[in-house]
């Protein structure tokens, strides 16, 4: 299995973003009939098998009754099929989703619409095809809604569990159970030496928890945004309080939560008892991006905002991280005057159409073409991937992520060092 690398993360975000965006267009198609064709295939299965399953619906729908919602189920299927026969055995790392179908288009016409997202973010899990009047949209959404790397631990006295939650799915490494003895003393044992032997063996075990917990999540602990641990009280508080943890794991402990079962079914129920907690430390982090740079904006020199001054930045490799607005939707359209030479941009709202420009230096009207004008976010993502600059998106579901979209126009950057633009 391959795990998500270091550097996956910037990439990951922009691979993120180029998924949202074709979801937040996929959201908006409507078949008139059961026509629109959606298929999501794990990169362990055979793209032959793929096509033969393809295939097979596409005779099937020969006895679909409409005629129009027959030729469009057909034509989406021929679609994919074409599509399919880019790949070779097996799908990409991940797996592939593909969407195909004929779209309303408005005064009874419709569009064809096929599009391709490879290698999304987290492992497509299971095959599916699915033919309804929209596309299949929420198991994509689920892959970007979060994909953190969170460390578990569930005990109790006599059992214990440690895993991992990885985005949405959890994966349960190592058990141990106790031979913590029952509460009741044999009889003929003297109660002292009964409460000490059972002390022990209770510091044992938790030991030997701490010890796999240690051994999974301490090599991890860069990566780690955070470890979660669950049980009965009074275990877990012993456990947490009694410092058995690793000193630098310890510090990534983010909630513990009261869990009735320590099998593999108590990392479930722990992941659910921690959702609020989960979804906190999502925004945690971005809040912690947009203090630092507040921080230096306010009493250092290493903040730069806005469009045209970030992209400076970017461009001298300066910028040690990008923020960008989650709801940033706008394009960027680069000028090249042909009477003087000057390079010039302008940001546009999505949905406007390309201005006439006049140039700042010369004073010459400049028209751009189709070339000219792109997603402002890939632009800006494309300059930081070249200069190894880290690309963070921030929500905008708490005040100074809000700032960055309203104040900033989206765009931010903390810099590697001063550069006075
Ligand atoms: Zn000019």
């Amino acid at each position: 299995m391959k795990l998500m690398s270091q550097q996956g993360e910037g990439q990951s975000d922009r691979k993120k973003y180029e998924f949202r965006k074709v979801i937040e267009d996929l959201k908006n198609f409507e078949g008139s009939g059961t026509q629109l064709v959606t298929i999501y295939i794990p990169d362990d299965r055979q793209i032959s098998d793929v096509v033969a399953h393809v295939t097979q619906e596409h005779s099937e729908a020969a006895n679909i009754k409409s005629k129009q919602t027959r030729t469009n189920v057909q034509d989406a299927l021929t679609s994919i099929k074409d599509r399919l026969r880019y790949y070779s055995t097996y799908p990409p790392d991940n797996g592939i989703v593909i969407f195909s179908g004929a779209v309303n288009a408005g005064g009874g016409q419709t569009d064809m619409v096929t599009r391709v997202l490879e290698s999304p973010p987290q492992p497509v899990e299971s095959f599916r095809y699915h033919c309804d009047s929209d596309f299949l949209i929420e198991p994509l959404e689920h892959m970007l809604a979060d994909q953190g790397l969170y460390g578990l631990v569930v005990l109790d006295r006599r059992e214990a569990n440690v895993g991992w939650l990885k985005g949405k799915r959890i994966v349960p490494v190592k058990s141990a159970s106790s031979l913590v003895p029952g509460k009741q003393r044999k009889g003929g044992q003297s109660a002292q030496r009964f409460a000490r032997l059972r002390l022990e063996a209770i510091d044992n075990f938790y030991q030997e928890v701490a010890g796999m917990a240690n051994d999974l999540f301490v090599a991890k602990r860069h990566e780690i945004d955070g470890i979660l641990v669950g049980g009965p009280s009074p275990t877990k508080d012993e456990f947490l309080d009694g410092d058995y943890l690793h000193h630098e794991i310890a510090d990534n402990v983010i909630g513990k939560f009261d869990v009735s079962y320590t099998d593999e079914s108590g990392l479930r129920e722990l992941v659910d008892s921690a959702e609020d907690a989960l979804a906190d430390a999502e925004v945690i982090k971005d809040k912690n991006q947009m203090n630092e740079f507040f921080e230096e904006l306010n009493a250092g020199d290493l903040a730069t905002y806005g469009f045209e001054q970030t992209r400076r930045n970017l461009i001298m490799g300066s910028v040690d991280r990008l923020l960008i607005s989650e709801d940033l939707r706008k394009d960027v359209v680069t000028y090249d005057c042909q009477e003087c030479g000057a390079e010039e941009r302008e940001v546009l709202d999505r949905r406007k159409s390309t201005p006439t420009h006049t140039c700042t230096e010369c004073g010459v009207d400049v028209e751009a073409g189709d070339d000219d004008r792109e997603d402002v976010i890939d632009h800006l993502i494309e300059i930081a991937e070249q200069r190894g600059t880290e690309t963070k998106f921030i929500s905008s579901d708490f005040e100074k992520g809000e700032q960055l979209y309203n104040a900033f126009g989206g765009v931010a950057g903390i810099l590697r060092y001063s550069t006075g633009v």
